[in-house]
């Protein structure tokens, strides 16, 4: 039995060596991957950024002539074909209008800005023949909105003041149907780049990055799994509390192992096969041999430098364990 709990734990001491190996090799592949992957969207953010503000300066210095609706064309090139980009003036009057599908017609529109300076950040988009209406959260760490769609069913627009304040009261951001992102400039104009989740196929994991990351994540999900198994079987090997250990190692996975090595009894070793003994052991209990020198009238446990046996007064001769066994043909194993 012993024997197959010594054999179990070797084997589990290749197999988390593997793990561990596994685990932070992919793991660390899939993080590369992961940076590098965050450099491309980042990319594309500034790309984005970029192209929005130069429609603000084209707007701000010509107008909006052609010039600033070819910026426009490039700036919806960049964010995908799904998108929307509105001007209005400062009455929230639409001035301009690229529409993809998810917006409604030009002239449709009425923007309300700061409709209530409790909510100094929030802007509507609003639809009376659709009867939807877009909540638009500013976000002015990167000059972006965070436009959120409702629908909603409203009479006309002297009310839709209120249906602003009821929604902003009764609806909270779990029932947004969908997630758009937008940015928003103003110098005189308002500009509003609405689109849903931009995904260009960068931003897309690639195969073998999930599969780096789903393997190291298991690799290290088993490590753990198998370690205090390993700690339970080394600790029960030395007598030493396997069960408290196994628990500790469990939790603490890593940091439980280190303190066990760090205060685990050291047991000495057969000079012969390797295989740990107990401090009590005379003979190997593994393959037989004699790890300490005993008097061969007695059987006193002998010191090193002793002469003769303290108990009998036999000469020792320098015997050594290996030449005894094959002299007495040990088959007395304990
Ligand atoms: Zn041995
Ligand atoms: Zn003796």
């Amino acid at each position: 039995m012993t024997r197959k709990l010594n054999s179990l734990q070797k084997g589990l001491r290749v197999f988390l060596i593997i793990l561990s190996a596994v685990s932070v090799l992919s793991l660390t592949v899939s993080a590369i991957a992961e940076s590098s992957r965050n450099k491309k969207i980042q990319n594309d953010r500034d790309k984005i950024r970029k192209g929005f503000e130069t429609i603000l300066e084209q707007l701000e210095f010509n107008g909006l002539n052609d010039a600033t609706i070819e910026s426009v064309k490039k700036y919806r090139e960049l964010v995908g074909d799904y998108s929307n980009l509105i001007v209005t003036d400062n009455a929230g009057k639409v001035l301009y209008n690229a529409n993809n599908g998810f917006m409604p017609e030009t002239d449709q529109f009425i923007v309300l800005i700061n409709p209530d300076s409790l909510y100094p950040n929030d802007a509507y988009i609003l639809d009376s023949k659709l009867n939807v209406r877009y909540k638009i959260i500013l976000n002015r760490t990167y000059n972006g909105v965070k436009l959120v769609e409702y629908s909603k069913i409203y009479q006309d627009n002297q009310k839709l003041y209120d249906v602003i304040r009821y929604n902003e009261i009764f609806l909270s951001d779990t029932m947004d149907k969908n997630m758009h992102y937008a940015y928003i400039g103003s110098k005189g104009w308002n500009v509003y780049s609405i689109q849903k989740n931009i995904s260009y196929s960068d931003y897309n994991y690639s195969n073998w990055h999930l599969a780096a990351n789903s393997i190291g994540i298991t690799a290290f999900v088993l490590f753990w799994l198998s370690l205090p198994i390993w700690v339970f079987l080394d600790a029960k090997r030395r007598n030493h509390m396997p069960a408290l250990w196994g628990i500790l190692t469990a939790v603490t996975n890593i940091v439980g192992l280190i303190i066990y090595i760090l205060t685990r009894p050291e047991n000495p070793t057969c000079k012969s096969c390797g295989e740990l003994l107990n401090t009590k052991h005379i003979y190997c209990p593994y393959c037989g041999s004699e790890n300490k020198q005993i008097c061969h009238s007695c059987r006193t446990v002998l010191e090193k430098n002793w002469l003769a046996c303290p108990n009998c007064g036999r000469k020792i001769e320098g015997e050594r364990p290996e030449t005894l066994l094959i002299v007495d043909g040990m088959d007395n194993n304990p």
